[in-house]
């Protein structure tokens, strides 16, 4: 319990198990804690598991992961071993485009599409699985970490029930505690990571919380729905299939995708994923039914799934995220207070949130010594 570990990460999304893995890989002796704030492993790219049907399982988060043509050599290294095993598996041909004039066709894309198997939470289990001694990186999960100390050349990190854990060095991989929306999300007075510092003290890091500052971020609300009519379900050909909705319908109606996943009971999950920027306006969902029966009109089957599902519960996704004012990648190491910082609000040249989260992991690693 008085354990001082050489790096303390919190979180445990995929820039944090990226991090771990890939130090791990370089530095075998290194001992790691990840503390995450969540139940399990994944972050954002996490799977939900129903309490009351134990056949139920779903990713009611980051649907799949795009990597794009130019992905480095450092990701492939991880996920090559994941694609040879089918693990991670293409899924660009099981993602359609619906037009506002209720046209589907195949989306054409410059970049490959993976889903993690069998669920997206997975994806960061096997990235840990990718370290060379797994027994150095040690989780504590259900902790939240509000304030951050150092002293004495260690950091002394509180987490929600109290307990101080130490380490020589911290990492980040969030930007919920050097953004100024964990006050209203944790009900706090100040910035725990600013309450760290003094101004003046560490260059970086007030560069680092003044653009963080600036972030603004997507949030995302999915409405989970479920089809138990195992008829309907059996006769709706996919397995798993994701429709994305045409530029014009997310503009006008914030809807982003649909995603129709069945489960081990023969019955179907869809996930609506609906997204806003400030103020969520609640939307009645029985109307939402009728523009999807109404889009859908020309497909039949879309039409009986829509109609024989029920709305089971809402997801909110607030700490969501960051759409622009990306953080420079010179900010991501302080060496004079042990400090990183990595995740999908550092601007990595990346087509998106997962590809850039991953770079800038393994990135981070690279400027240790
Ligand atoms: C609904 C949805 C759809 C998405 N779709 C796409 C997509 O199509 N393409 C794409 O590229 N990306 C998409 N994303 C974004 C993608 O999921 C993220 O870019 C990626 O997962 C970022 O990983 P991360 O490790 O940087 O952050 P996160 O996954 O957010 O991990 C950070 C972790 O830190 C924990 N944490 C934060 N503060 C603390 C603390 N103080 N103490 C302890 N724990 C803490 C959090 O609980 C979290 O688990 C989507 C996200 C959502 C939610």
């Amino acid at each position: 319990m008085n354990n001082i570990y050489d790096f303390i990460v919190l979180g445990a999304g995929i820039s944090a198990c990226t991090f771990s893995s890939f130090l791990n890989q370089r530095f075998p002796e290194a001992s790691i804690l990840l503390v995450e704030h969540g139940r399990r492993i994944g972050g954002r790219g996490t799977t939900r598991k129903s309490r009351k049907n134990k056949y139920i399982e779903f990713d009611h988060g980051l649907p799949s992961i795009d990597f794009s043509q130019h992905i480095s050599q450092d990701i492939l290294t991880l996920v090559a071993p994941l694609i040879n095993s089918q693990k991670l598996v293409d899924i660009s041909k099981d993602i359609l485009l619906i037009n506002e004039f209720g046209v589907l066709n195949n989306v054409s894309i410059n970049y490959k599409t993976y889903r993690s198997l069998p669920f997206m939470a997975n994806f960061c289990e096997e990235i840990i699985n990718q370290s060379t001694n797994p027994n150095n990186i040690n989780f504590l999960f259900q902790s939240f970490a509000n304030s951050m100390q150092r002293a004495n050349d260690l950091w002394n990190i509180q987490i929600n029930n109290g307990r101080i854990i130490k380490s020589k060095n911290l990492i980040l991989s969030s930007s919920l505690i050097a953004h100024k929306r964990c006050l209203e999300i944790l009900k706090i007075k100040s910035l725990p990571l600013r309450n760290a510092f003094i101004p003046g003290k560490d260059k970086i890091v007030d560069e680092l919380l003044r653009e963080a500052n600036k972030l603004t971020f997507i949030k995302r609300r999915i409405y989970i729905l479920h089809v138990s009519n195992l008829k309907l379900v059996q006769s709706f050909n996919n397995q798993y299939l994701q429709i994305i909705f045409s530029d014009v319908i997310k503009e006008d109606l914030n809807l982003e995708r649909i995603i129709f996943q069945k489960q081990l009971d023969g019955s179907m999950i869809v996930l609506l994923h609906y997204f806003y920027f400030n103020n969520l306006i609640e939307i009645d969902f029985d109307n939402i039914i009728k523009y999807l029966t109404s889009l859908f009109v020309n497909y039949r089957i879309f039409i009986d799934i829509f109609l024989q599902s029920k709305l089971i519960d809402k997801m909110d996704w607030r700490a969501s995220q960051s759409l622009d004012h990306l953080l420079d990648k010179g900010l991501q190491w302080s060496s004079t207070s042990k400090i990183g910082f990595c995740g999908d609000w550092f601007d990595m040249d990346s087509c998106g949130g997962v590809e850039s989260a991953m770079n800038s992991a393994i990135r981070l690693v690279k400027l240790l010594k």
